[in-house]
């Protein structure tokens, strides 16, 4: 297709681009090619050893996969990357970085080494305007990325950025600011929100660690208000979350790993379905929730 036809379809003429913005169209249009729009992926990581572990949750994490399109590049919003301001990941090739201590050495011979998107960061950087995005030459993917992202796509044949959470925002912030990135789904980018629902590391049961679905009962109770919210699709009251009670003030005691499921909701799309995987809690005051919007 001419460049003139593809303007006009977007109902826009080249002079009503800045060179700017119609460099930046024509890389993010080179890079990717136009796709059906791709799923979202709100994803509860839990436990880094996950990462090397076969158990019930890398499981779920295989099966989801097999259910999407091969992506082009994956976008994902890690609760293990909260800035002041926001950040997108721009080098060549990310590291693996290992964000946790007290683990098995073995754990920290894992590298990941997708490829980044220097081309996908500044896409980004641009549909988030006019909030101000860095391009991060630092970072890399921390453990809520690629822990989760191996098992996806264990050949790291997808190229993957991150971009952070700017934590002195609110919730509802985030989930407007999610919504900019809409356009991507349709170059074939999937996004991940990355954490963990419920998410209360000083309340970890160490003597029932293993024990399967095991929650305390504010963490049960939790976990029936935040479903049944997703799955009727009411999703101003978690947004709201602070005022949903006690047992929601435990579940978050801080917003680090429940904000990327906000980003994932911000970019559901109307007649689109969600569906839970994973839905089991852990270790007393964990979820594994994870889910899909297809
Ligand atoms: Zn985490």
């Amino acid at each position: 297709m001419e460049r003139k036809t593809f303007l006009r379809l977007l109902g826009i003429t080249p002079l009503a681009l800045s060179m700017d913005s119609l460099n930046a169209l024509n890389k993010i249009s080179e890079s990717f090619s136009n796709t059906e729009r791709m799923p979202l992926l709100f994803i509860g990581h839990g436990n880094p050893i996950n990462a090397i572990e076969e158990n019930q949750f890398v499981t779920g994490f295989r099966d989801v996969a097999k259910t999407l399109p091969k992506p082009n590049a994956i976008l994902c919003i890690s609760a293990h990357w909260f800035t002041n301001g926001t950040k997108v990941t721009a080098m060549e090739m990310p590291r693996t970085i290992h964000d946790f201590s007290g683990f098995p050495k073995e754990l920290y011979e894992v590298q990941y080494p997708a490829k980044g998107s220097p081309a996908l960061a500044k896409e980004t950087k641009q549909l988030l305007s006019p909030t101000l995005v860095e391009l991060d030459e630092n970072w890399g993917l921390d453990h809520g990325t690629w822990s989760v992202v191996k098992h996806l796509y264990p050949k790291a044949d997808v190229p993957v950025i991150q971009l952070s959470i700017d934590y002195t925002k609110p919730a509802s912030y985030h989930y407007k600011l999610a919504k900019q990135l809409s356009s991507l789904r349709e170059k074939g980018i999937l996004i991940i929100g990355s954490g963990n629902m419920i998410h209360n590391l000083g309340m970890v049961d160490f003597q029932n660690f293993n024990k399967d679905n095991y929650g305390f009962d504010w963490a049960i109770e939790a976990r029936e208000t935040i479903n049944s919210l997703l799955l009727d699709g009411n999703y101003q009251p978690l947004i709201g979350y602070e005022k949903l009670g006690k047992a929601i003030q435990l579940a978050v005691p801080t917003p680090d790993h429940y904000l990327p499921l906000i980003y994932t909701l911000g970019l559901q799309q109307k007649g689109e379905s969600l569906s839970l995987f994973n839905d089991k809690l852990y270790a007393g005051s964990l979820s594994m929730t994870s889910l899909k919007i297809v």
